[in-house]
């Protein structure tokens, strides 16, 4: 049986990243999986710190942060690994290490990231004179007067509209941003028409919801050429259309790169010999079958996708390999009382914990296994949320992993 280079177990942000960079680097690489990972409900942007200039505040973290381990020369690397695939998937993203970009949100908020899609880059907005707000006919979870109550405190002076167009999407129901843009990929013309009756100037912005279509930005491609304004998409409650065209950038370069994507593989345990894998066992619903490989990495995604399962309180698990799993322990620990507290949440530091090879160590710090690397959201250590650092972490420790 074929021996792979390379197998990743997770075909979410930190999975694709890594299998791509291996891919990238010659060597032979299989994606298991079972879910579709977070990234369709993810806003598409990729957070690193929430800190003013996120390389700097990278700097100072403590020893025992992922992003300590994953060291600053492979964040960087990272991100411009990632900026070259997204835009090799006509899906560009801007932005740098240094700085956050604002983006909008459904409810008119900035949120501030560091690599965002072009289509959502907000940058400009301070600059422009009348920022036009449209709502979709049909379209839930996004509403014009709200947004602009909330942009109006970021932008006192300017002028808004708000505006509703009709694209005759409803079949008398409500729609989501994924199914405007699903029904209007490769059918943006209407979209465009709409939108150039508004008379927007170059001066001028047109804030949309995700609606742009599905595949990278050919749709926005197609809009934007027709207007003078510069158009702007918002986030959305998930289901997210950013987030699925960043997924289908990441599948397009792997099945042009010959990486084999296996959906509907649970991995179940690992072929182990001494500190080694040789290779993992999926199950299968007539016998389980084996993939033996020279390296493993680990992108099940932490709580969130079943990478780290708690059946018992102060009793989390990592299913595959039984790795160790870190959590704060006592209750008084675990959680603050207040959820939106300006201080880190205790549970949601739970993870494995690994080396500078990102190798999952025990709790004498003791390497587990030599070829098997940890990413994403499995790593424990630190509040991802909190600190905002969730995509960072994913895209940074799946490169490192797979140049090891
Ligand atoms: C609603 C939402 C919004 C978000 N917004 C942002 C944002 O604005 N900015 C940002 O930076 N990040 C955001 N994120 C986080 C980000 O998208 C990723 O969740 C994060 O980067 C972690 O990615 P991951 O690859 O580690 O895990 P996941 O994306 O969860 O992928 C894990 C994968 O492993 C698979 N898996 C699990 N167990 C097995 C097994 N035994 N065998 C085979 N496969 C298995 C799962 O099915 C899944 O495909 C958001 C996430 C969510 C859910």
């Amino acid at each position: 049986m074929k021996t792979y280079d390379v197998i990743v177990i997770g075909g979410g942000l930190a999975g694709f990243m890594a299998a791509a960079v291996a891919a990238s680097r010659g060597q032979k690489v299989a994606v298991l999986t079972y879910g579709s990972g977070s990234l369709p409900l993810a806003s598409g942007a990729i957070d690193f710190l929430n800190a003013k200039a996120p390389d700097a505040a990278i700097k100072n973290l403590p020893a025992h942060h992922p992003y300590k381990k994953i060291a600053s020369k492979n964040i960087d690397a990272a991100a411009k690994f990632f900026c070259d695939i997204t835009s090799q998937g006509n899906l560009p993203y801007v932005g740098r290490l240094s700085a956050q970009i604002p983006i909008v949100t459904a409810v008119g908020t900035l949120k501030y990231s560091c690599l965002v899609p072009e289509s959502m880059d907000a940058s400009n907005l301070a600059d422009k004179k009348k920022i036009f707000v449209v709502e979709i006919a049909g379209l839930k979870d996004f509403y014009g007067a709200m947004l602009v109550d909330n942009l109006k405190k970021y932008f006192p002076d300017k002028t808004f509209e708000v505006t509703k167009i009709d694209l005759k999407l409803l079949g008398g129901r409500d729609i989501t941003c994924m199914d405007a843009a699903q029904i209007l990929t490769d059918k943006e013309q209407p979209l465009a028409n709409e939108l150039k009756a508004l008379n927007a100037t170059a001066d001028d912005a047109i804030i949309i919801p995700p609606i742009l279509g599905v595949m990278g930005s050919f749709s926005r491609d197609v809009v934007k050429t027709q207007l003078k304004a510069e158009i702007i998409e918002t986030t959305c409650l998930p289901p997210s259309p950013p987030g699925l065209r960043l997924q289908r950038a990441f599948i397009k370069y792997l099945q042009k790169a010959g990486v084999r994507i296996l959906e509907n593989s649970k991995v179940i345990r690992g072929v182990v010999e001494g500190k080694k894998l040789t290779g993992v066992v999926v199950e299968n619903v007539v016998r389980e079958k084996v993939f033996p490989a020279r390296k493993v990495i680990l992108a099940t995604g932490g709580f969130y996708s079943g990478g780290i399962v708690m059946r018992d309180f102060d009793n989390p698990r990592e299913p595959i390999f039984d790795l160790p799993v870190f959590f704060p322990t006592g209750a008084e620990n675990w959680s603050n009382q207040n959820l939106f507290d300006d201080k880190p949440q205790g549970f949601s530091m739970t993870g494995i914990l690994t080396d500078a090879n990102l190798n999952p160590i025990d709790e004498n710090g003791k390497v587990l296994y030599e070829n098997l690397h940890v990413v994403g959201a499995n790593l424990g250590g630190c509040d991802k949320i909190f600190e905002r650092s969730m995509g960072g972490i994913a895209i940074a420790s799946a490169y490192k992993g797979a140049i090891l």
